[in-house]
């Protein structure tokens, strides 16, 4: 049909835990508001690792991330012992995932935040820096970790926080680096910003030294749209926001790469609450409107946001909601239900 040949091939992994619950609850969601997937299922996480997988995929698997080239993942349990390899630095390694890029909001007054105006995201670097785990012992005291970032894998990570901005119409990328001490490795980051801001001369730039910019994150993330920064600034920067706006439990990710992107939710597979009914799908699902957006399906994107922003306005909360603005304290089901009822609704 008409509608499958514009459909986005797309790998989807339901993982571990809550991960099948909410993997199910946000695909209902996506495709009620006409979302076009064509889905290819791979099993990953526990029971791949358990059968001797060690990277945590198998070749058939990593066969449909090569060919859709995107993956919408929910999480899974890494198991604890030795020899086991992050998946996620098997699929980041795999698909040159460059960026991670994280939107980060209030939702006041549905979730308790003393920022109700806070709207961000936060374009993090995603391969270089302190993570490339280059650690050396050079004698019994004294030990070493290697800080490296290239010109390239600079460039691309901002020209994506810029045509990022650009294309979700935001006004300011801010640069977070410490290069009043770091002059050759943060200074040159911070040079090729000043470059690539020069090609985007509609958008406002602004450069801040992490340690006050973490500390203006925590009073003052109103002042913030998309901020841009190397790997290590990035994961502690994306955390402190998170807990600022206290929506860590709604939050998804994006990660963008030269050979694929993977979206996912922000939390782990809650092993604690599996199989109850009660897992919160927004995270993930928020992921998936991100996934739709990337994908060109703006429309569903849209479609989908407003049900959920309609159902949460309208105080119908899963448990890890809850709060004085809770009209309905409902399950999963009942949750992904409301969505889907308020798909024909205006924003
Ligand atoms: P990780 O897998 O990264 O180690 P973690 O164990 O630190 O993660 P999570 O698995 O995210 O954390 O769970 C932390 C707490 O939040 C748990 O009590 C879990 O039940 C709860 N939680 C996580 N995700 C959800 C969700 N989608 N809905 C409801 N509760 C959740
Ligand atoms: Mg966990």
């Amino acid at each position: 049909s008409p509608a499958q040949s514009h459909a986005t091939s797309v790998t989807v992994a339901r993982g571990d835990g809550i991960g099948p619950e909410i993997m199910d609850a946000s695909l209902a969601m996506l495709q009620a508001a006409g979302a076009a997937l064509a889905i290819e299922e791979i099993e990953v996480g526990e029971k791949v690792y358990k059968a001797g997988f060690t990277s945590g995929l198998t070749d058939d698997a990593w066969a449909s991330i090569r060919r859709t080239k995107l993956l919408y993942k929910a999480p899974i349990t890494t198991p604890y012992g030795g020899g086991y390899k992050s998946l996620n630095v098997t699929i980041r390694t795999g698909l040159g995932l460059f960026a991670n890029v994280r939107p980060v909001r209030a939702y006041a007054p549905y979730i308790r935040t003393h920022h109700p105006a806070m709207d961000l995201v936060i374009v993090r670097e995603n391969e270089e820096d302190l993570y490339t785990g280059i650690e050396h012992r050079q004698t019994d005291e004294v030990v070493q970790c290697l800080k490296l970032l290239s010109r390239p894998g600079s460039e691309r990570v901002i020209r994506y926080a810029f045509d990022f901005a650009r294309l979700s119409g935001r006004k300011k990328v801010t640069c977070m680096v410490k290069d009043n001490i770091m002059k050759l490795t943060d200074g040159m980051f911070h040079q090729v910003f000043r470059e690539i801001a020069a090609e985007y001369p509609e958008i406002a730039t602004d450069h801040m030294i992490v340690d006050i910019g973490a500390a203006k994150m925590a009073v003052n993330p109103e002042r913030f749209d998309v901020v841009v920064t190397p790997n290590l600034y990035g994961d502690i920067i994306s955390d402190i926001a998170a807990e600022v706006a206290g929506s860590v439990g709604l939050a998804g990710s994006a990660n963008i790469g030269q050979h694929g992107a993977m979206f996912e939710a922000v939390h782990g597979s809650a092993p604690d609450i599996t199989g109850k009914g009660i897992a919160n799908p927004s995270g993930l699902f928020l992921a998936g409107v991100e996934m739709l957006q990337f994908a060109g399906q703006g429309e569903a994107a849209a479609r989908a946001y407003n049900a959920w922003a309609a159902t949460i306005e309208a105080g119908i909360h899963t448990g890890d909601m809850s709060g004085p603005e809770t009209k309905q304290k409902v399950g999963t089901k009942d949750f992904t239900a409301a969505v889907i009822a308020r798909m024909g609704e205006g924003p």
